[in-house]
């Protein structure tokens, strides 16, 4: 039994009820954050609870707490070490069903913990690199706001799995966005490349981290547009996300990237993750 977080109140999830008539079970009006806690401690918690911030206010839904004080309880409550915090606000329930909704409402709050594997003990031999393949990008035009409107993403993600991959990497106007649950990269001549920031991709907590390491490492990378052609010709291709860090993209739509193997640049990054994660546990980094 896990202890969950429910409009102020930890208690069992058994015992959590939810009205059938919260807007975020209704129309997925609601946005979430998945936070990774390692030994307890949330991992870029700070730039979670700010992109949650900017979803909240992109879809006008006012809510103000303690997030992190929430979250840390809950983490504890939880017993704490490696667990990953899903965070789901929704704009709350007016006891009908109407698509309209009034400026003040009471949102409903909901966390719980799932455990997770300590991603960065495990090293870069035990990252299983992953085959993707392309298709359409069906979802919105607001791909900024972290949203629970996951069918278009839900939907591709079973198309790969169907075909043995394990992501489907999306593609809007002869452009590459980002993998369903992940942002995407492409390397050629040891350049790090990466579609811009803006309203088709989540602007990704790992992304940030990767652009950071790179910079502060000396590595050179671009934000810009990408294609199809490009992705295939490209020397490595990883995806990232907070819960898997950088993983690298051996096979896309059947065709080998670069050696078909992990290439030298994202082990190099997955390495810096590995020491960034490392400074923050042992207190000789204050960024959580
Ligand atoms: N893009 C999309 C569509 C996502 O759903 C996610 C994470 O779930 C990401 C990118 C990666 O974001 P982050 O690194 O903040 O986990």
């Amino acid at each position: 039994m896990n202890i969950v977080y429910l409009n102020g109140v930890f208690l069992p999830d058994t015992e959590a009820r939810i009205s059938v008539f919260d807007r975020g079970f209704l129309f997925g009006d609601s946005v979430y954050e998945v936070i990774p806690f390692y030994q307890g401690r949330g991992f870029r918690l700070e730039q979670h609870l700010q992109r949650l911030q900017h979803s909240l206010r992109a879809v006008r839904i006012h809510c103000e707490l303690d997030w992190a004080d929430i979250l840390q309880a809950l983490v504890t409550q939880n017993g704490g070490g490696n667990l990953s915090v899903y965070l789901q606000v929704s704009r709350g329930d007016t006891g009908e069903r109407s698509h309209a909704f009034d400026e003040i409402m009471a949102p409903t709050v909901f966390a719980f913990c799932q455990p997770i594997r300590d991603i960065y003990q495990a090293g870069p031999d035990l990252v299983e690199p992953v085959r993707a393949i392309v298709t359409a990008d069906m979802r919105g035009h607001r791909c900024d706001i972290k949203s629970t409107c996951l069918q278009p993403n839900i939907m591709v993600l079973q198309q790969a799995r169907a075909q043995g991959a394990a992501e489907a990497l999306q593609l809007r106007n002869g452009l590459l966005t980002e993998g369903t649950s992940s942002n995407l990269y492409i390397v050629r001549q040891n350049v790090i490349c990466t579609p811009r920031l803006g309203s088709d991709i989540l602007g990704g907590v790992t992304r940030q981290l990767v652009l950071e390491l790179a910079d502060r490492e000396g590595i050179q990378y671009q934000e810009i547009d990408l294609d199809y052609e490009q992705l295939l010709a490209a020397d490595e291709v990883w995806i990232s996300s907070s819960t898997r860090a950088v993983v690298p993209v051996i096979e896309v739509d059947g065709e080998r990237i670069g050696t078909g193997q992990p290439g030298p640049l994202w082990r190099r990054m997955y390495q810096l993750f590995i020491e960034f994660h490392h400074a923050l546990m042992t207190g000789q980094s204050k960024d959580v």
